[in-house]
């Protein structure tokens, strides 16, 4: 097998995919320091199956993704394929037909990782076994790292042999005979095994013998169970047949009562019915005849409430007569005295008038008599103006009296 080219994608420095093709001859890359030279040994280890992140010149697998650089930014996956040669037939006989075999690693930030052999999916063991003893490999002598070409020549005895063998090409005959050691020892062990299941079958063979002998005799018994079931069954069915006949008669007499007894039933369902109308008719009256009974009730409330009211206003109106027949009396005293004033007036009236008729007559007396009575005469006539005002005054207060009077008369009839 020889390398045919390297396709990288996402892997370190590797932002676009790069395809480096490794034709017949001497291959060389060269380039500046820092270039990403190393980059491309690392990618082929890694798609070997390199597992450690030290060798791989990182800290954590998730370094090997491109990280981004000046105005790029980082990837979220890293893929390499490497495509070999099959010219030699020295690959492992399940891909002996094929001209070309790729390998091909993925790996996700997410942690994700897939391994795939011409494009299908297989494990990593797959991978190790397909350059096993091919002198390739992800920690043969075949891949050298920079610096690293002491650690071969250092080597302790047992390393070297494991160079020598794989450059003999023995590793992977090496591997498979442990493998079928393995095999070998596994499946001794699963015959020591039936072994002692053969044993223990062999001791279990005579209790079963025991048993299945057991189980004929059970079985003869069982037929003949079986037979003297059937007769018995036999008979029971004829006393059955008989017994279900009566009770077929027995069921289509209860059936013409049960009709009968339905029929009853209707009858009372409906008197209950009826019952259940009546009822609900006499509670409907009764509730009528409360609401009547709670109207009464008010209005005897109210009546009573307006008696109780008519009561305090006669109580009143007495209180109110009484004190009425008081001011009556009281008037009736009043209106006494103002008649006694009357004739006291009339009286002076009267007395006034004869004085006046008196002057009069001494006045007639006198004129006939001196003119130095005419003074006197005037004298008296002052006199006589001023009773007549007096006199005035006196017809005027008995007009008041008398209006008074009426007055009081008519509030007594009013009162009466
Ligand atoms: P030298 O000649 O000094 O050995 P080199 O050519 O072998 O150098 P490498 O060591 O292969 O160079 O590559 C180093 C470069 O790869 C550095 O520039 C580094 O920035 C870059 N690099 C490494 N890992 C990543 C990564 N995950 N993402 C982006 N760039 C990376």
């Amino acid at each position: 097998m020889k390398i045919k080219k390297l396709d990288i994608v996402g892997f370190k420095s590797f932002l676009d995919k790069a395809s480096i093709a490794f034709p017949t001859g001497i291959s060389a890359i060269v380039g500046p320091n820092g270039c990403g030279k190393s980059n491309v040994i690392d990618a082929l280890r890694w798609v070997m199956g390199e597992q450690s992140v030290k060798q791989l010149r990182g800290k954590a697998m998730e370094d090997i993704i491109f990280a981004g650089a000046s105005n790029k930014p980082p990837l979220n996956m890293a893929e390499v394929t490497l495509t070999m040669v099959n010219d030699n037939g020295h690959a492992p006989e399940e891909f002996r037909d094929f001209t070309e075999i790729s390998v091909t690693r993925r790996l996700y930030r997410s942690g994700e990782s897939a391994y795939l052999i011409n494009r299908q999916p297989c494990r990593l063991k797959d991978i190790y076994n397909l350059f096993m003893g091919s002198g390739v490999g992800s920690r043969t002598f075949a891949i050298i790292q920079q610096g690293n070409i002491g650690a071969i020549i250092d080597a302790g005895p047992d390393e070297r042999r494991l160079f020598i063998e794989e450059a003999a090409g023995v590793t992977r005959y090496k591997f498979r005979k442990n493998e079928a050691l393995r095999k070998v020892k596994s499946t001794e062990q699963n015959l020591l095994r039936i072994n002692d299941i053969i044993a223990e079958v062999n001791r279990q063979m005579a209790g079963l013998r025991r048993q299945a002998k057991k189980a004929e005799r059970y079985k003869s018994f069982k037929q003949r169970v079986r037979r003297l079931d059937t007769h018995l069954l036999l008979n029971y069915h004829d006393q059955f047949s008989v017994e279900i006949e009566e009770t077929e008669k027995l069921l289509k007499t209860l059936k013409d009562t049960d009709v009968n007894h339905v029929t009853q039933l209707k009858k009372i369902d409906a008197a209950v019915e009826e019952i259940k109308l009546k009822r609900w008719q006499k509670n409907q009256e009764i509730s009528a005849q409360k609401s009547e009974q709670f109207e009464n009730q008010r209005k005897i409330e109210r009546t009573e409430a307006d008696r109780v009211h008519l009561k305090n206003e006669i109580q009143r109106l007495a209180d109110e007569a009484v004190e009425l027949g008081q001011a009556k009396e009281t008037l009736k005293g009043k209106t006494a005295d103002i008649a006694a004033e009357v004739e006291q007036a009339e009286a002076q009236n009267t007395k006034v008038r004869e004085q006046a008729e008196a002057l009069r007559q001494q006045i007639d007396h006198e004129r006939s008599g001196a003119q130095g009575l005419n003074d006197e005469l005037g004298q008296l006539n002052q006199r006589l103006d001023a009773s007549k005002n007096s006199l005035m005054t006196l017809v005027a207060e008995e007009a008041r009296y008398k209006n008074t009077c009426q007055n009081a008369s008519n509030n007594k009839e009013n009162i009466q």
